[in-house]
């Protein structure tokens, strides 16, 4: 029953969804620090990052001047483990689609570098789906995967929308440039996107009027009025 689904929430689960949907988040819900590490811990995972080039072993953006971004996992899950086997640099993105790892806060922002760099870096390649799926924000995952089911064209995550003189004016979370369809979480970005002739979407709109989402983004089609 619904006091069921209401008794079952969890605020830390619903945080891992959608934290980089919000400015800020109780300290409680960010970081590892919850005391299950060795004592030396934070001189093994410097060591560790520092030997791996503080690069992501997943993803290999290369966060050498953001190393705040770099993060040392245990493989195993368990925390206490920190032979080399067990242990694996990630970019705070790849950290947090690990199995497990939904409590990770992620900024928006820091979500942003993450994609310049990847971009700049030249390891933004998003040829099918499951790259779509590695690049873009672990919150808008549920979209992506209703999009890949129901047949919806391929969108570009991070894609930088250039002005008239090729000045980056806004960043997309996910675009789909021949309709000139997109999802954006800032609003200020949205608003240029409108200003553009793009049919902005949130992530709640795509969701619950999914098929003329669908019809939108595929065919370019205006999008019926509301
Ligand atoms: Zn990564
Ligand atoms: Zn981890």
């Amino acid at each position: 029953c619904n006091l069921d689904v209401f008794n079952k929430f969890s605020i830390s689960e619903f945080f891992a969804t959608y934290s980089s949907f919000f400015a800020s988040l109780p300290s409680r819900f960010s970081g590892e620090d919850d005391g299950s590490y060795t004592d030396d811990w934070k001189i093994i995972s410097a060591k560790y990052r520092a030997s791996k080039n503080y690069s992501c072993e997943y993803c290999a953006v290369d966060l050498s001047k953001n190393k705040h971004l770099l993060h040392t996992h245990h493989k195993s899950g368990v925390k206490t483990d920190n032979n080399l086997y067990n242990l694996q640099a990630l970019c705070i993105d790849c950290h947090r689609k690990q199995a497990h790892h939904g409590h990770l806060f992620v900024h928006h922002e820091d979500m942003v570098t993450i994609n310049n760099l990847r971009r700049n870096q030249g390891q933004l390649k998003q040829d099918n789906w499951r790259e779509v799926f590695k690049f873009a924000d672990a919150a808008l995952h549920g979209l992506l995967a209703k999009c890949e089911h129901d047949r919806c064209i391929k969108p570009v995550v991070a894609y930088e929308m250039l002005g008239g003189s090729d000045e980056i004016i806004a960043e997309l979370e996910l675009a789909w440039p021949k309709s000139k369809n997109c999802i954006v979480i800032n609003d200020d970005h949205a608003r240029v996107a409108r200003s553009q002739g793009w049919h902005v979407w949130t992530m709640i709109e795509a969701m619950d009027d999914f098929l003329n989402f669908k019809v939108s983004v595929n065919l370019g089609a205006p999008p019926r009025a509301s």
